[in-house]
Order: structure tokens, then C-alpha cells, then sequence
């Protein structure tokens, strides 16, 4: 019988992204992957820092696992990404049941990792590769056409850190400076996930959109080459930084069908003060010219973001401005969070001044006023025709599948014959919560981009 590993993870799609990628390195070295840890013999904690729940989650989950190796002491903890990055060592002190801490520049070092635990060694792996050494193993090689497809979509990471320094973003620490992956590496993997029943993949970066594989080939080129993929229909990515947004990636974004009408453009806040003291390189009025741009070249493309309530000196005037900046950018979808100090970030020695009140009555009147526009766009879209990728079953109803509009808004559709990986045209006749509902329109047409009916 093979042995059984489970990755429990938390934070970001990058996250989730290097998590496929240990599943695949794993199943190398013989493990098939477990649904839960109770089966597995090897556990590894894939972590987030950024914020303060999944960071508790973590040390709630090693202190369960703690109990289970009293009983099963040949059970392999390790816990890999964020958390690992910054702990490092003192994690190992800490948690004398761990027997595995590494950090994103160690993942595909696992099997050797894995190989010396069992060799009875506690493995810490955080340094840092030199920026040449991880421009090569960022994917390595015979890594690069062996990339994860998840059912319609396939993840690709094209660079890695960020040099941005937020003021309240741990990231720069825990994934450090920024490289980019050579072009055509990125290219490589694409062909080779779009090959195996990939239709739509997600580029994913800490800041996507300052991809520079060299002087004359940035993200815009990037995405140009991407969108003449033979056989790839979606392309979206997460997440670029509003500084480094241009009115080029909105014209191209426009002309190209196969780069979904769908941007999510974190603002974090709306008073200007307040984004002076984050570092976020950008005014309000910038941010929304942008946002303003896109929609006059791209119309019915959808915008979503983040945004930090409470954050240090923050008063009602400038969360009005947060207020307002919702009501002028009108997003399909807001991901609000109360501010928590992060230790080892440059706003960690200010005082957390904004009451836990305060942040909960602000954090609940961004989520009414977001209901409020939510509930008036998806009103504005019934009647309409939207393309749908099917990327699921409807849990439920017969003849009903789920997916996602070009703008990633969720749909349910009502149709005879549907499969996954269909794109299709799709009436929208309804909505329920956060949910399209729409039937379709004509026949089925497997991921027909080229007769869609919308098209
Ligand atoms: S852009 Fe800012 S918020 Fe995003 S990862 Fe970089 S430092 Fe963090």
C-alpha cells in the first residue's frame, strides 16, 4: 500500500498553486494524496501570514496534529510557505512534534526534505536562492510541462516576490524581491496545460502586472503572446497593482477576446492619506481614472478589489472615502478586512487605534453598501446574453450546471447536455444571492469560442 500525504492549505491562489505542485513532487516519490490528515502519514501546512486568522488557523491545526503523533510518532509534520518563511527555526523550537519547516524557495527540494525526515534529520529549509539561481528553479525544467489542470483551469506562476513594501504587507519578507519567469518558460507550460484540458489559466503573481523578463518584454507582451495560444480560451490573473496598471493593458484588454473582461484592482483605501501612509504609490482620483479608462474602452467588464477597513489613524472622513470610491467604482465583488497589525511590517509600531467597534460598524457598512450595488448589477444583467464556461455540477438540480461569466461572476445554467469545459452562450433570467441564474442559449457547443453565439 502507497503512503498517504495531505496538504492542508490556506491564503492565496499562489498558495494554491504550490500546493499542487508539492502534491505532483509527492506523488514522485510514491505518496498518493489523502482526503483528510486521519489517513495520511505525512501532513504538510502550505501557510499564509498576510492576515491574523489563517496564521491562528495554523498553530490550531499543529497543536491537533501534536496529539495524533502521540499516538502515531512515525507521522511527518512539516509546515511549508509563509509562516515557515518568517518563523523558520524558532518554529522548529516551538513545535518539538515538527519535523519539516520550509520556505517558497525550497519547495522543490521536497523529496530530498522528505528523504532525510525519514533519515530521522528535523529539516529547516529557509534561505533564499540568489536572484539568478531562482529565475532558473522557479519552475524548474522537468518541471514545466507537468503543471496541475484543476478540472477547467490550470494556475501558472510568473513571478514571485514583490518590491512594493506596503506598509501593512508581510509579503515582501515571507516570498522576497521580486523575479520574473523567462517568457518562453511560461509559454512552455501554458501549450503543454491547454494540451492536457486546460481552457482557462490564471497567471498569478504577488504583483502580476510588473512582470519584466527583460527591458522590451513586459506584461503586456506577455499577455499578447498567451492570448495566441492555439486552444486556450480564458486568460485571467491575480493581482496586479493599481500603479502599474496602464491604459495599454486596457486597450489590450480590449482588443483580445481570450483576456477575460475581469479586473481585480485591489485600492485598499480611499482617502489619500491613508494610502500615503500604506506606500501604496497611487491617489484616489489615479486609481479611479483607471478603473474609469477600462470600462470606456471594455464596457461591461467587470472590476473587483480589496479593501482595509481600520487601519491605523484612520477616521470617518477618510473611510467616507472608501465609501465613495465603492459608489464611483461600482465592484462586482469587494473583499473587505478589518485591519490587524502584522508583526515585522512598517506599520507593526503603530498604534492599532481604530476601536474593534469602529473597525466592525465600517467593515459592516462596506458589506451593505456592496450588497446594495451587487443586487443592482445583477439586475441590470438580467435579459442579457453572457459567455459561461461550465466548470461544474449543479449540487442539486438535474439539468442545471454552474460556471463562471468572462466577468467571473457565478452562474448556475439551465440546459440540456452541458459538460464541463463547455463555453457557451448563456441568457441571464435571474439571480439568487450572489448567484447569475440564466438558461441556454441554442445548442451545446464544447468550448466552441470561434461559434459562440455571443462571440
Ligand atoms: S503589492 Fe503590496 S500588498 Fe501586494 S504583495 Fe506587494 S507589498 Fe504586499
Amino acid at each position: 500500500m502507497p503512503e498517504k500525504a495531505y496538504i492542508k492549505t490556506f491564503g492565496c491562489q499562489m498558495n494554491e498553486h504550490d500546493s499542487f505542485r508539492m502534491m505532483d513532487l509527492l506523488r514522485e516519490i510514491g505518496y498518493d494524496i489523502a482526503d483528510s490528515p486521519e489517513d495520511a502519514s505525512l501532513v504538510l501546512m502550505n501557510t499564509c501570514s498576510v492576515r491574523h486568522n489563517p496564521e491562528n488557523k495554523v498553530y490550531s491545526l499543529l497543536g491537533a496534529l501534536r496529539r495524533r503523533k502521540a499516538a502515531r510518532p512515525d507521522l511527518i509534520i512539516g509546515v511549508a510557505g509563509c509562516v515557515a518563511q518568517q518563523e523558520g527555526e524558532r518554529l522548529l523550537e516551538r513545535e518539538k512534534t515538527l519535523d519539516l519547516v520550509f520556505g517558497p524557495d525550497n519547495l522543490f527540494r521536497l523529496p530530498e526534505m522528505i528523504a532525510a525526515v525519514k533519515r530521522g534529520e528535523r529539516v529547516c529549509a529557509t534561505q533564499w536562492l540568489p536572484r539568478e539561481r531562482k529565475i532558473q528553479n522557479f519552475i524548474p525544467e522537468e518541471w514545466v510541462e507537468r503543471g496541475h489542470v484543476d478540472g477547467v483551469k490550470a494556475y501558472v506562476a510568473i513571478t514571485k516576490g514583490c518590491n512594493n513594501m506596503c506598509a501593512f504587507c508581510i509579503v515582501p519578507h515571507t516570498r522576497g524581491r521580486e523575479v520574473s519567469r523567462e517568457a518562453e518558460n511560461i509559454l512552455r507550460e501554458a501549450r503543454s496545460l491547454v494540451a492536457r484540458g486546460a481552457k482557462e489559466i490564471w497567471l498569478l503573481g504577488q504583483n502580476v502586472n510588473s512582470y519584466q523578463a527583460s527591458r522590451d518584454y513586459r506584461f503586456h507582451q506577455l499577455l499578447d503572446d498567451l492570448s495566441q495560444v492555439d486552444g486556450l480560451e480564458r486568460i485571467r490573473f491575480t493581482a496586479p497593482h493599481p500603479k502599474d496598471w496602464n491604459k495599454a493593458l486596457s486597450d489590450l484588454m480590449a482588443s483580445r477576446k481570450r483576456i477575460c473582461k475581469h479586473l481585480h484592482l485591489p485600492f485598499q483605501a480611499g482617502s489619500d492619506r491613508i494610502l500615503e501612509i500604506m506606500r501604496r504609490n497611487h491617489t484616489l482620483d489615479e486609481y479611479l481614472a483607471k478603473v474609469r479608462y477600462l470600462r470606456s474602452v471594455a464596457p461591461g467588464v467587470e472590476v473587483t478589489t480589496d479593501l482595509i477597513v481600520g487601519f491605523p489613524t484612520e477616521t470617518e472622513a477618510d473611510f467616507e472615502r472608501t465609501l465613495y470610491c465603492l459608489e464611483q467604482a461600482r465592484f462586482s465583488q469587494v473583499y473587505p478586512f478589518k485591519y490587524s497589525p502584522r508583526p515585522g511590517t512598517p506599520v507593526a509600531d503603530l498604534p492599532d487605534d481604530v476601536p474593534r467597534e469602529a473597525k466592525e460598524e465600517r467593515l459592516a457598512r462596506v458589506i451593505a453598501l456592496q450588497e446594495r450595488i451587487n443586487e443592482e448589477s445583477q439586475r441590470a444583467l438580467v435579459g442579457a446574453t453572457q459567455e459561461v464556461l461550465i466548470d461544474g455540477a449543479h449540487p442539486r438540480k438535474r439539468h442545471v450546471m454552474n460556471g463562471r461569466t468572462d466577468g467571473y461572476r457565478a452562474i448556475s445554467v439551465r440546459g440540456e447536455h452541458l459538460e464541463i469545459g463547455d463555453l457557451v452562450a448563456v441568457r441571464v433570467t435571474g439571480y439568487a444571492g450572489h448567484w447569475l441564474e440564466g438558461t441556454l442559449i441554442g445548442e451545446r457547443r464544447e468550448a466552441a469560442r470561434a461559434t459562440c453565439p455571443v462571440c
